[in-house]
């Protein structure tokens, strides 16, 4: 490591950059996807679905063998494809039978879109708590936010590891509560020797041009429920004009959207899930040689993985300790990016301190469905509600995006360049 440049000034006053190039940008898509498409799109049939009972209900041939694929791979009965990974949240708070005023419990640390999925039904997000050192909800956080209206509970494998799913899934059980997993961040994280994501009731991926693997914009459901299966297929294609023929007499939630992910897509998604290990792999090489670099510098944690498990690093979260280091956050981001370390963040805004929340005003102007009377407490979205994961955003988090670049050794030997010489410089900063 090159000690000797911790001796010059940092970039941020004037000195040299610690990173003198530009690194590679991360693209999974390749030849095969170029050759994917172009099948497709000389076919003429760019998508099958159509939105009444019948054979084609269930879209064309890549959709379906990409789902079969998905299913072999995940090791689930049911993989259903959708436009996007938001578009699969809905899906799957609504095949749950989820009420009106019904509660969900979700996490505060993740995109908004899993507490908006809630939302769309008007059912009331509660946000608990996070673990420390995952990330995850923090099962007795949500024990303790389990109230008469709990449903069912959200939990995001955020950053790309598992929650503690098999604690979530026994608190649900003994309050008779179902589980949606968010993994967009986390496919081919293993929980247990099982994927995370398939552990639950109903869990899917993100198919977004950010993920480890994507088709532009898509997302994959999974389950092993046949009952859900069918709702969400229902959910994803017009399900009022279907559920009569099909004969689906629960209309709970039948209200049918085109959530449908095209041939192309799937066509690309087909080759996209032939290369995940081997993507998911080159992320995991890159974080343990990170960590070799990073480890010892004084109030840095670097990631832990829950026991058990695997971490895929859709980001490669770190903590500081700003009393150690006596230097802010913003103040150390500021001089790790003037080093030319691209790609830090300060972790997610908690979603509920978003102004819907904070204003609680999403349906129209005047407060619904906070303020009619299917909701039967006052949800709180107060600052203070979540203190762990709030504290993280507001001063210790650093994240490091990791399907942003393709790191060679070389490249990460820079990036802990710059750490250090920051680190060796951390009086300069206060
Ligand atoms: C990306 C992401 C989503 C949304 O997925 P899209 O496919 O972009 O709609 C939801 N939740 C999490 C945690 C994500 O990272």
């Amino acid at each position: 490591m090159s000690t000797q440049s911790n001796t010059d000034a940092l970039a941020l006053f004037g000195g040299p950059k610690a990173i003198d190039r530009a690194f590679v940008r991360y693209n999974p898509i390749g030849q095969e996807e170029v050759e994917a498409a172009k099948a497709v799109v000389e076919s003429g049939v760019l998508s099958q679905f159509i939105g009444a009972w019948g054979e084609d209900f269930l879209g064309g041939p890549r959709v379906r063998e990409f789902e079969r694929k998905c299913e072999a791979y995940f090791g689930v009965k049911h993989a259903i494809t959708v436009n996007s990974w938001t578009s699969g949240l809905i899906a799957a708070v609504g095949a749950l039978d989820i009420e009106p005023g019904d509660e969900v419990i979700v996490s505060p640390f993740t995109m908004c879109a899993s507490a908006t999925a809630i939302l769309h039904w008007n059912a009331i997000p509660v946000f608990a708590d996070i673990e420390p050192d995952t990330f995850c909800l923090d099962p007795r956080s949500v024990e303790a936010n389990i109230t008469p209206q709990t449903k069912a509970i959200m939990a995001v494998d955020i950053f790309g590891q598992s929650a503690d799913i098999d604690a979530l899934m026994e608190i649900a059980s003994r309050h008779n509560l179902k589980v949606i997993t968010d993994t967009a961040q986390a496919p081919g994280a293993l929980y247990k020797g099982k994927y995370a994501g398939t552990v639950s009731h109903v869990g899917g991926f993100s198919l977004n041009y950010h993920k480890h693997i994507h088709t532009g914009e898509g997302g994959i459901l999974v389950t092993d429920n046949d009952r859900i299966a069918d709702r969400l297929r229902l959910i994803r294609n017009h399900a009022e004009a279907v559920v009569g023929p099909m004969g689906e007499t629960n209309l709970a939630n039948m209200i049918g959207y085109n959530f449908r992910l095209g041939e192309i897509e799937c066509a690309i998604g087909l080759s996209q899930l032939n290369k995940l290990e081997a993507l998911v792999q080159g992320r995991q090489r890159v974080a343990e040689y990170l960590n070799r670099g990073l480890a010892g510098l004084p109030g840095l944690r670097t990631p832990k993985v829950r026991e058990g498990c695997t971490h895929v690093y859709y980001v490669y979260p770190m903590v500081l300790d700003i009393a150690q280091l006596g230097v802010s956050r913003a103040r150390i981001v500021e001089a790790l990016t003037a080093e030319g370390v691209a790609g830090l963040a300060a972790g997610y805004v908690n979603v509920h301190m978003l102004p819907m929340y904070q204003k609680k005003i999403a349906y129209g102007s005047r407060g619904f469905p906070w303020s009619s009377e299917i909701c039967k407490r006052e949800v709180s979205y107060a600052k203070g509600v979540c203190p762990v994961a709030e504290e993280l955003h507001e001063s210790s988090f650093l994240g490091f995006a990791m399907c942003l670049h393709d790191l060679s050794e070389a490249d990460v030997d820079l990036i802990v360049a710059a750490f250090h010489k920051v680190w060796a410089n951390l009086e300069a900063l206060k």
